[in-house]
């Protein structure tokens, strides 16, 4: 039986990375519970899989340490960490069977083979291909093949399951697909993994906690509800989920919440708070009302675009506080390009960032 106990914290203390000059990762501090699900996310360059290749031992840290289930590994090469990567190419082997290449890390580890392939055969169970496993990985569709890797990663048991934007190579569709299943099998196994990616709603939809990182460095760690309800500034506002961003400028705090000015309105803001003067609030696209007259909290706007998506309307709206994207539903009063609107701040929901 696959084991359900071998799971590992992570932990980095001030583990810093430099290729030559190229700082890739200022000193990180990570704390990754074990039995979670935790994504990398941030933009190319920003240091997500060398983060990864660091846990895995692919990768040395010129700085600082790793620890895995409060080992210090700092210094332990690929080969002794408890650890399974999935690579975004599958990496399996062309001319073995689903089976062997399954079981092929077992073998490596000297398990006797009939041994090996039964326990190839739970794993390819686990992920949906009992029955596949004598095909030639060219025989099966892209997303049967991440789930051989998948199978191939868990069968060694490991502590710790990295996961390199396993889902890169796949359609839109099978994407999420291949997704749910993913976390369905950490979550049954109550595996510890680590998940690269730099698609926002994949790492929403898998994650336990995400890790936002921007130049090298974590610039917001929390559940996925966190960082779209509380983004602690304009980036993450931006990077997760969609945000219209308008300037304002915070005036006073009183007791019903946070005052701002907001072009010639002032609005309070019950949930939001930032330091007084300049700041930016976070109007998400579905929370913007639109009305044909002014309202308390409400701006002047010109409908500047209409797209009818079936299960919504798309407005892009002109304002003198700049570009606002509203998302509505279908049966909302249908707007036509070039009418003239007020923008309905959602003051209990919105938000403010200062950076
Ligand atoms: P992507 O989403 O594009 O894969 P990433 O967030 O995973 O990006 P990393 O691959 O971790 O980013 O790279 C972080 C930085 O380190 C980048 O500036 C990159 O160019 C640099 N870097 C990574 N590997 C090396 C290397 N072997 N030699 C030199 N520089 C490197």
């Amino acid at each position: 039986m696959l084991n359900k106990t071998q799971k590992g914290s992570v932990r980095f203390e001030d583990v810093v990375k430099r290729f030559g000059e190229v700082t890739a990762l200022k000193p990180l501090n990570l704390d990754i519970a074990p039995g979670t699900l935790v994504t990398l996310l941030g933009p190319s360059g920003c240091g997500k899989t060398t983060t990864l290749r660091l846990i895995a031992g692919l990768e040395s840290a010129t700085e600082g340490r790793i620890l895995i289930g409060g080992h210090d590994v700092t210094h332990l090469s690929a080969t002794y960490r408890k650890v399974s990567m999935v690579f975004q190419s599958y990496a399996l082997f062309p001319h073995m069977t689903v089976i062997e290449n399954v079981a092929y890390g077992l073998t490596v580890k000297r398990m006797p083979k009939a041994e090996a392939h039964a326990r190839a055969e739970e794993g390819l169970e686990m992920v949906g291909l009992a029955g596949f496993g004598k095909r030639l990985p060219s025989e099966l569709s892209g997303g049967q093949q991440q789930r051989v890797a998948v199978a191939r990663a868990i069968v060694l048991e490991p502590e710790v399951l990295l996961l390199d934007e396993p889902l890169s190579n796949l359609d839109a569709k099978l994407r999420r697909h291949v997704r749910e299943e993913i976390r369905q099998i950490q979550q049954r196994l109550g595996l510890t993994a680590v998940y690269v990616t730099h698609d926002q709603e994949e790492a929403m939809a898998v994650s336990d906690r995400i890790i936002v990182m921007k130049n090298a460095e974590i610039a917001q760690e929390g559940t996925p509800r966190d960082l779209y309800e509380r983004p602690a500034s304009a980036f993450i506002a931006d990077f997760i989920g969609d945000a219209n961003l308008l300037p304002c400028e915070v005036t006073e705090h009183s007791d019903g919440g946070t005052i701002i000015r907001l072009g010639e309105e002032i609005v309070t803001l019950p949930a939001a708070t930032a330091p007084i003067g300049m700041a930016s609030l976070v109007l998400r696209p579905h929370q913007v009302r639109i009305s044909r007259t002014p309202e308390p909290g409400s701006f002047a706007a010109e409908v500047s675009y209409a797209a009818y998506l079936g299960n919504q309307i798309q407005y892009t709206l002109a304002s003198e506080l700049g570009e606002v994207f509203a998302v509505l539903p279908p049966h909302a009063e249908p707007f036509r390009t070039g009418d003239s609107v007020f923008v309905v701040v959602p003051a209990a929901k919105a938000g403010l960032v200062t950076a």
